[in-house]
């Protein structure tokens, strides 16, 4: 077997809308393409020792046990492979569930399509997938060991690709509550929702943190000084820069116990607490001064009771958390050390911040600790008996959190809200030593140690103890208020011919309500009238500058089918999904080798659309109607035709369309026809001559409608719509060289001439055609463009690309010619090769009147050309 190619999906996609991560491989089975499993010796039995747990996967038997009973009757390689990337992920921890597999128009190749979890370790489930089948093939087994070291592989891949829990859970609550979010690439900071409406998050800093406040917090003095002023309860200490101030502090604060730690420090790095004589208080101020940057050493009176974390957040409490420091618990037969290890066996304990709890380790604070309880690491407790570790209670030290939000104290509740808005911290995570944190602080001698920006939400959300708590809910409240929007409409338009002009229109008429547009099409991503950045940006990176775009208000994407192959959409929903149509045309590429399949890449775009939003679907074409199944949003059509039956049938329900009636481009609502505007007052309809234009054009008018645009600001924008050759070079670009004209025009599939021939069988004077094709379209394609040719121009000069693409010179105007001559044996063309003198023959013979029309391999060339003869004008189009 050999894997052809691995590509990940990120968004929305061909295989499935609403699985949006995917991995597809292109997989080659060679020798196994004609051996299904049940005639492979030994292949069945293999499997299942390796890896029993697939009994669990149902497959299209419906019943536990259906897949394996496929494998045992007979079922392809690539078929496995799929259901052993998902078992893999599955058996890492992350439960995945989604696959395809599908063969190619080549024989024995296999699209193994599988969710996953983590895309890099959806990658390497899939290469592991490979590597155990073949493993089984060849040797009856797979390794015990190999599969231990892939599922470790993955565990690692998945922990180090992971948010981070305070992060995950934000994110969550935004995804339960379809807010779109997407990781910015610096600084692990997170985007909630879209464009203008955006906010930012980074753990749990959020874009209305204020700078000051996160300052004052991370200085505890500050801090400390702030509260106390406000007659909230602090510890009394003072600071101090030598150990000769050390006497006169404690006394200050009133003798021992006392706590000592570094100014500037964290996770209770460099504090002793309780101490209780001289001499342990000169070892801890050299603790201390050791761990602060600035030589400076807190000295405070020590207050008994727990730690515990009270969250606020914007201006609420959230939840509480009582944090006990990392402790074990005796059973009168085991040693210390060897408690600790049971209870680092708990699942839930890993290493740093990744898991609910974090491992106890042993280090030389540890021991310490324990030599201040008078025990050692060979001491066995007597049942029940607690010894600490730590004398602070972090959980990334080995501590644990209980719940305690529904015990607090009113009036404790009350202070810990002001302390929040006295530092100005939208969340805050505030320090409480206190006893009882069930009665007043004042009444039992409690005090707030410290205020925390950025808190972890870890405590909370998976307490040790007590109920889990929401809190990334109040978090998404503050960030976005009931009724405020996080999204900006989505006009995603897609089709085979006519996406630039039409998104390009459609930003247009947006642009004349005010709103900042942001747009991406083939020619460049813009936002309002300025270029982002040039080139072909049709796929999900140049859709996500848009949505990242913290100025844009309406966001139109052109959305071609390489992106939506390659990696799938870069939204998950749209407003407005626009489909102008479906022709043969990049047939054979990425595996999409029909019409039909290609229609099923352009569908992609209409069923995202939401359940308010529209699929705005040409009503002449009927791939395009085929659509409509699947379309969860409303529907609204367009059509040349007025009398189109679909068109008739669907207002006739009260439906919305737009269509084409005495020369106007009209709207459709249920009885009434709105009028936008006439067709020769629109220029990008080449004065109504382009049949095509104007179905862009009432495509683009529909969009705007249905999002509510007003008509006159529609009418507007499509009156004022002048496309230059220079902004869409090679798109219907018509010249006026006062004698004649000439039009250039990138057509590149028959529906692109087609659309072309429209127009020139509208031109009133003699019409002359320099024909000529690519050389990799396959024979018929090209004889068909000499019919259609020859069913449009008065005379044809047929011409040849520089680049012949693999054939011999003069074949391709061979085969043009004998689609010309089998549609018209009277036209009698002429050859010229060369494109530069073929056009410039057609331009000295043309008649007066008359129209030149030219399908150029350089569209540059050719506008230079033109550009020699002095055009009067260049006309719309
Ligand atoms: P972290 O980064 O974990 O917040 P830190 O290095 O900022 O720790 P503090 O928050 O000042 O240090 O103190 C750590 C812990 O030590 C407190 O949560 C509390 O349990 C204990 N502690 C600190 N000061 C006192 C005090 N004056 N009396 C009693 N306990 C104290
Ligand atoms: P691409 O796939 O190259 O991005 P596109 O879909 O963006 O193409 P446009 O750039 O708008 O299409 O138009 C390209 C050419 O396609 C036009 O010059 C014209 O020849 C043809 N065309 C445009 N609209 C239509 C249409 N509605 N039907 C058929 N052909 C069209
Ligand atoms: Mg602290
Ligand atoms: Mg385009």
């Amino acid at each position: 077997m050999k894997i052809l190619r691995t590509q990940t999906l990120r968004g929305p996609n061909y295989w499935s809308i609403r699985r949006e991560k995917l991995i597809v491989m292109r997989l080659d089975l060679e020798n196994l393409a004609n051996r299904p499993s049940n005639e492979i010796p030994g292949f069945y039995e293999g499997l299942v020792e390796a890896l029993p747990s697939l009994v669990e996967h149902f497959c299209s038997p419906g019943y536990r046990g259906g897949f394996l009973e496929r494998v045992q009757k007979g079922t392809y390689m690539g078929h496995i492979i799929e259901h052993v990337a998902l078992e893999l992920q599955e058996l890492a921890g992350t439960p995945v569930g989604f696959g395809r597999t599908r063969e190619t128009a080549t024989p024995g190749v296999y699209n193994v399509v599988f969710e996953y979890a983590d895309e890099q370790a959806g990658r390497y489930a899939g290469r592991a997938a490979v590597r155990m089948c073949q493993s089984i093939v060849d040797t009856g087994t797979y390794p015990k060991a190999e599969l231990e070291q892939d599922l470790a592989d993955l565990r690692d891949l998945c922990a180090n690709a992971s948010l981070g829990p305070s992060t995950e859970t934000i994110v969550k609550e935004a995804e339960a509550r379809n807010i779109p979010w997407l990781l910015l690439s610096a600084r692990a900071m997170v985007q909630l929702g879209y464009g203008v409406h955006q906010k930012r998050i980074q753990a749990t800093l959020s874009s209305m943190s204020g700078i000051l406040a996160v300052e004052l917090a991370c200085d505890k003095e500050g801090t400390k000084t702030i509260l106390k002023d406000a007659g909230i309860p602090v510890p009394r200490g003072t600071v101090i820069q030598y150990l000769d101030e050390l006497d006169d502090a404690i006394e200050e604060v009133g003798g021992f116990p006392i706590v000592v730690k570094p100014l500037d420090g964290n996770h209770g790095r460099g504090i002793t607490i309780d101490v209780n004589s001289r001499p342990e208080a000169e070892e801890a101020y050299d603790l201390a001064s050791a761990a602060s940057k600035t030589r400076s050493v807190i000295v405070e009176r020590f207050y008994r009771g727990s730690d515990h974390r009270v969250l606020v957040i914007n201006g609420k409490v959230a939840a509480v958390a009582e944090r006990i420091p990392a402790h074990v618990v005796g059973d009168g037969r085991s040693t210390i050390e060897e408690l600790i290890e049971i209870t680092n066996q708990d699942p839930n304990r890993g290493e740093g911040h990744a898991n609910v709890l974090t491992k106890i380790t042993i280090d030389k604070t540890a021991l310490n600790v324990l030599m201040r309880q008078g025990y050692d690491l060979g001491t066995v407790l007597p049942e029940g008996a607690i010894a600490y570790l730590r004398a602070t209670a972090n959980l990334s030290t080995g501590g644990i959190a209980v719940d305690r939000t529904d015990e607090i104290h009113p009036e404790n509740v009350w202070i810990c809200q002001r302390v929040a808005k006295l530092i100005g911290l939208d969340i805050a995570g505030i320090d409480v030593v206190t006893p009882d944190i069930r009665k007043p602080l004042r009444e039992v001698d409690g005090v707030i140690v410290e205020v925390n920006a950025a808190p972890g939400f870890r405590m909370h959300v998976a307490p040790s103890r007590g109920l889990p708590r929401n809190i990334a809910a109040p978090v998404i409240d503050m960030l976005f208020p009931e009724g405020t929007p996080n999204r900006v409409p989505i006009i995603a338009l897609t089709g085979t011919n006519g996406k630039t002009t039409t998104s390009r229109l459609t930003a247009h008429i947006y642009r004349q309500t005010g709103k900042v547009v942001g747009f991406t099409t083939t020619d460049g991503i813009y936002i309002d009238e300025y270029l982002v950045e040039k080139g072909d940006n049709t796929g999900p990176y140049s859709a996500s500058v848009i949505l990242k775009d913290p100025t844009v208000e309406i966001a139109v994407l052109e959305t071609a089918r390489g992106g939506i192959l390659r990696s799938g959409l870069a939204f998950n929903q749209c407003d407005v999904g626009v489909v102008l149509n479906v022709a043969a045309d990049h047939l054979g590429i990425g595996d999409i080798d029909t019409i039909e399949q290609m229609a099923k890449v352009k569908s992609v775009v209409a069923e995202v659309v939401s359940q308010k939003g529209y699929a705005v679907l040409n009503a002449d074409d009927p791939l395009v109607v085929g659509m409509v199944p699947q379309v969860k949003g409303k529907i609204a059509y367009f059509s040349m035709n007025p009398d189109n039956p679909i068109i008739k049938d669907h207002v006739r329900r009260g439906g919305m369309a737009a269509v084409y009636e005495n020369g106007y481009l009209s709207i459709l609502e249920g009885e009434w026809t709105l009028r936008v505007e006439e067709a020769v007052n629109i220029p990008v309809t080449m004065g109504g001559m382009a049949p095509f234009m104007i179905a862009n054009a009432l495509a683009a008018c529909l969009a705007t409608f249905v999002q509510g645009v007003d008509i006159e600001v529609i009418r507007q924008g499509v009156r004022t719509f002048k496309p230059s050759a220079a902004q869409t070079p090679g798109r219907m670009n018509l010249f006026n060289l006062g004698h004649h004209h000439a039009l250039i025009d990138y057509a590149h599939n028959p529906a692109g001439y087609e659309a072309v021939g429209g127009f020139v069988r509208n031109w009133k004077g003699e019409k002359v055609g320099v024909v000529g094709g690519p050389g990799d379209r396959r024979d018929d394609d090209l004889i068909l463009l000499g019919k259609l040719s020859a069913g449009m121009f008065d005379r044809i000069i047929v011409k040849e690309d520089n680049d012949t693409r693999g054939r011999a010179r003069g074949e391709v105007a061979d085969l043009i010619l004998k689609g010309i001559n089998e549609e018209n044996s009277s036209l009698h063309p002429e050859v010229i090769l060369d494109e530069t003198e073929a056009l410039e023959k057609a331009l000295a013979t043309v008649s007066e009147g008359g129209l030149v029309v030219i399908f150029p391999e350089s569209v540059g060339q050719s506008i230079a050309l033109i550009k020699k003869y002095q055009p009067v004008s260049e006309e719309e189009g």
